[in-house]
């Protein structure tokens, strides 16, 4: 595996006082600069601007409304880039903010120039980091927690694997969260209906996709031939067993291998 996309939600980088997780932040630019000097090509799709944003104007309490979100992410965008180049500077690496909107994935002209700026970044041995664009777009903020966009990107870049660290294990048969008898599913072979019943939303926060988008994801990133796990962040040394194969989380095969 060569060209990885790892997408962290919102639970990996934040607290859940709603302020960012520096700690995790710190280890996530380790493993993935560590990744880079081994040769790979990684892209990092971020949330965390509404919590650094929130940071930044001293709140404590992630507002409610969609406005006030945009504008803590558009106060937050910079501080978390600054926290991420900061970080990735110790460890000698360069990094790239790219602020994507589902509109540069339709429309043909803007979609040449991301790709194109994403391709030169890599030749560049910078590490791209990817967010929504917020303050234009609510997708991230009202549904999806960057999952499709961290699928999209995959495609785009024509990835071998796309990481999604999240606050669990997997995808299980029945949301966890609610049933303590629900089993983790080590391999999806194909999303199929079943697969996508068993996802449910995240109960505990408002505004993200929980595995819905997710499994959303999996179906985008595995059609365009691309792996897709979805694993725990609490410890990040799983990213170096899932870039090396070893069986973590939930995998979902690219659709070629088993046609
Ligand atoms: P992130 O912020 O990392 O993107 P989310 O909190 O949005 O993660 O999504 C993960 C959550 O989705 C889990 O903590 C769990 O509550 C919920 N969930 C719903 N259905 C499932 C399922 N079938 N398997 C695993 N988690 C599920």
């Amino acid at each position: 595996m060569k060209r990885i996309v790892i997408k962290v939600g919102s639970s990996t980088v934040t607290h859940e006082t709603g302020l960012l997780n520096l700690k995790k932040v710190e280890e996530l630019a380790k493993v993935i600069s560590d990744l880079s000097n081994m040769g790979k090509e990684i892209i990092l799709v971020s949330s965390g601007a509404v919590a650094a944003g929130m940071g930044r104007m001293n709140m404590n309490e992630k507002p409610e409304s969609v406005p006030e979100k945009q504008a803590l992410a558009s106060i937050g965008q910079s501080e978390l880039m600054y926290i991420y180049d900061k970080f990735f500077s110790q460890f000698g690496k360069v990094v790239a903010q790219m602020l994507m909107t589902k509109r540069v994935l339709e429309v043909d002209m803007l979609r040449h120039n991301a790709i194109a700026t994403l391709n030169q970044l890599l030749a560049y041995r910078a590490i791209p980091i990817i967010n929504e664009n917020d303050s234009v777009a609510t997708e991230e903020l009202v549904y999806g927690d960057n999952d499709t966009l961290g699928a999209t990107t995959a495609e785009l870049v024509h990835a071998d694997l796309l990481l999604v660290l999240s606050d669990i294990d997997g995808l299980y048969d029945k949301n966890p969260s609610l049933h303590k008898d629900a089993k983790l599913i080590p391999i999806v072979e194909k999303v199929t209906s079943d697969i996508e019943a068993m996802a449910e939303d995240a109960i505990t926060k408002v505004g993200t996709g929980g595995m819905i988008t997710k499994v959303q994801a999996a179906k985008i990133a595995t059609e365009a031939n691309c792996d897709m796990i979805i694993c725990n962040s609490k410890d990040l040394r799983v990213i170096y067993d899932a870039v090396e194969g070893k069986p973590v989380g939930t995998l979902f095969k690219r659709r070629n291998t088993h046609e």
